[in-house]
């Protein structure tokens, strides 16, 4: 019999599957999450039998790593093998260095890009992830994994609290079962600890799933792919807005759960001559009255292939500008590890064609 992933399962499923006491659960938790211990032999506090057994039944860690480049900027984009030998990719993002401050030292600050899906279904015009199609979803420990590599391969300390995005490949809400307790698994305190509100999911905008993971409140951060403000445009882009369009993604925003410290983050990829007009800048204002939202203006980064242009810096902006002077909070993301393509899905790609 095939094992089990041991990081696919919540504390409360691993004790109903005959792991007791919950104590045991959470020293098994420690283990692996706060020591990145990957063999029950290592766990000295686990009785022999119980290691045994735990052996038999379960294997830790599905992901192997195959590929780790490291971009001039200090981007690292990450390539792993899972099981059945498909490969999924992480990024992993320094966004400030480490700083001596009045005396005293600040670490370095982390956010790590989380893959949720081989491929995608979505089929966004302008991304590379979905050229390829949809292959299966990632089970919530293969989502896991991602960030417990990232803490074991850099020897975070165990207290180490990274952000988490769920922007790589995939459409988290179309795996959502998956997400939702990989979010939980990440933030079990004896464990990770990494609270759902430094945890952000990004979505191309199912709008009932929106709704759906809103009146969970896990207290997560949301980000939407907007891209485009009107339909037809979208729909071009983004197929999904066919059955969901601009005005429904926009009430689901409304009914979600937002921390009062916090901003619904818009994305907006901008293509040169696509959607990079004032035009749009204003229809967006329009849009985002009274949501408390930020946006993050996002180059088109070009592939072999596209016929979709990186914006021009000066256009960039003017299309920022605008959006600031009407007092909307919007930064520009920086192309980080370009030249080691650390976009959505294009490493993986890279990989492909080289093997
Ligand atoms: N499926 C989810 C999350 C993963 S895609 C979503 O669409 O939100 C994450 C981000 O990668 C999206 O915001 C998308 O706009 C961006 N992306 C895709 N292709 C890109 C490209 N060629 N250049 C720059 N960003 C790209
Ligand atoms: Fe899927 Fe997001 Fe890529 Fe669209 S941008 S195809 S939703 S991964």
């Amino acid at each position: 019999m095939d094992k089990k992933i041991f990081m696919d399962y919540l504390p409360d499923e691993l004790v109903d599957m005959g792991i007791k006491p919950k104590f045991r659960v959470n020293q098994l938790y420690t283990w692996i999450y706060r020591k990145y211990v990957e063999n029950f032999d290592e766990m000295q506090n686990i009785p022999k039998t119980l290691r045994a057994e735990l052996k038999d039944k379960f294997i830790i860690n599905p992901l192997e790593l195959v590929n780790h480049e490291i971009a001039s900027d200090g981007t690292e984009k990450f390539l792993f093998k899972m099981q059945d030998g498909h490969t999924v990719e992480t990024v992993l993002i320094k966004m400030k260095d480490e700083e001596i401050k009045d005396g005293k030292k600040k670490e370095a600050k982390y956010t790590v890009c989380v893959s949720t899906q081989v491929g995608c279904k979505v089929g966004c015009a302008f991304c590379l992830t979905a050229k390829g199609g949809f292959v299966r979803n990632l089970s919530a420990g293969e989502i896991v994994a991602q960030v417990w590599w990232m803490k074991k391969f850099k020897n975070f300390d165990e207290n180490k609290a990274l952000n988490i995005v769920y922007m790589g490949m995939g459409e988290p809400l179309d795996n959502y079962e998956n997400l939702v307790k990989a979010i939980k698994i990440l933030a079990d305190q004896n464990g990770m600890n990494i609270s759902p509100r430094r945890q952000t999911v990004s979505t191309s905008g199912i709008a009932p799933k929106i709704k759906k993971l809103g009146n969970e409140n896990l207290g997560i951060n949301l980000a939407i792919s907007l891209h485009a403000v009107d339909d037809k445009l979208r729909e071009e882009l983004i197929p999904l807005n066919k059955a969901y369009n601009i005005q429904s993604v926009i009430d689901a925003i409304r009914e979600f759960p937002i921390d009062k410290r916090k901003k619904v983050m818009f994305e907006y990829l901008v293509i040169k001559d696509v959607n990079d007009d004032i035009e749009s800048a204003k229809k967006l204002v329009k849009l985002l009255n009274g949501i408390p939202s930020k946006v993050n203006l996002i180059y088109f980064n070009p592939y072999p292939g596209t016929n979709f242009k990186r914006p021009d810096d000066e256009t960039m902006k003017k299309f920022q500008d605008y959006l600031i002077n009407k007092g909307i909070m919007c930064t520009i993301r920086k192309s980080k590890g370009m030249d080691i393509s650390a976009a959505c899905g294009q490493l993986r790609e890279k990989k492909l064609k080289n093997d």
